[in-house]
């Protein structure tokens, strides 16, 4: 992980820069999300620094070969990530062994997602629910706002003195990335960010001709399963009221043709 860091602007590991110079420099416009996004770091740099993560996480986690889990998954993943504007050919998709109820996507286009969620999806149009939010994640950077933010809090920490060790640098990477120190910890993305890859997610399923109602069926399912032990993907991915009436206003934005 460690060298990985070398890419990385120098004033992070530093910590010369105080968080006004951050904050003015860093700030860009995003057209499509129609709100500024604090970004330091490129969506090139987020898919270096997680080509490493996914690497090591395909050693440590089995993989299914199970056809009944890739048939489905490799017929949806295609459409929605051409829906989002990508090429699948530079995506990756695993579907990893685990009764986990969870899926996840890292920068450069890489995403997983476990056998214990699909086991719960009635139809492919959850599937593209989830992957459509997956994939929005990494289309809109989030990871790399994510990351910014706490090097930008970090470094206003450190402003007065002290540096910024690599050690400190490391974790903040992965945090960003979604992962805790140990694999298989995914952390959450805020509030925001869920949304936003709710909305988007939204809009490649309807592209790829997928039915939307279905996603609002699977989030109420989900959550109906919070009465159980609570399913990973709850924790890191909150589905309540909120979450469900965005998502039916959205679908009736989409109908609509906003
Ligand atoms: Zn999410």
């Amino acid at each position: 992980m460690k060298t990985l860091f070398h890419s990385f602007p120098a004033v992070l590991k530093r910590g010369l820069v105080v968080l006004g110079v951050l904050a003015a420099g860093a700030c860009a416009y995003n057209e499509t999300l129609g709100r500024n996004q604090l970004l330091f770091v490129s969506q090139g740099q987020m898919a270096q620094l997680a080509s490493s993560a996914w690497t090591d996480l395909k050693k440590q986690e089995p993989t299914t070969s199970d056809p009944k889990y890739l048939n489905r998954v490799n017929r949806v993943a295609p459409k929605i990530i051409r829906a989002a504007g990508e090429n699948p050919a530079e995506w990756e998709v695993e579907v990893f062994k685990s009764d986990q109820i969870n899926a996840f996507a890292l920068p450069g286009g890489k995403i997983g997602i476990y056998t214990g969620i699909l086991d719960l999806m009635d139809n492919d149009s959850q599937i593209a629910a989830v992957l459509g939010h997956e994939v929005a994640h990494v289309k809109f950077n989030h990871s790399g706002e994510r990351y910014s933010q706490t090097a930008a809090a970090q470094t206003a920490l450190s402003a007065g003195g002290a540096l910024v060790g690599d050690s400190q640098v490391g974790t903040t990477a992965l945090q960003a990335l979604g992962l805790g120190a140990q694999y298989g910890v995914l952390l959450p993305f805020s509030r925001k960010h869920e949304l936003e890859a709710d909305k988007f997610g939204l809009r490649y399923m309807a592209r790829a001709g997928y039915d939307m109602d279905e996603a609002v069926r699977f989030w109420q399912k989900m959550s109906a399963q919070k009465n159980g032990a609570p399913p990973e993907f709850m924790s890191t991915h909150p589905s309540d009221a909120t979450r469900i009436a965005q998502l039916k206003r959205e679908i009736q934005l989409i109908r609509s043709g906003s």
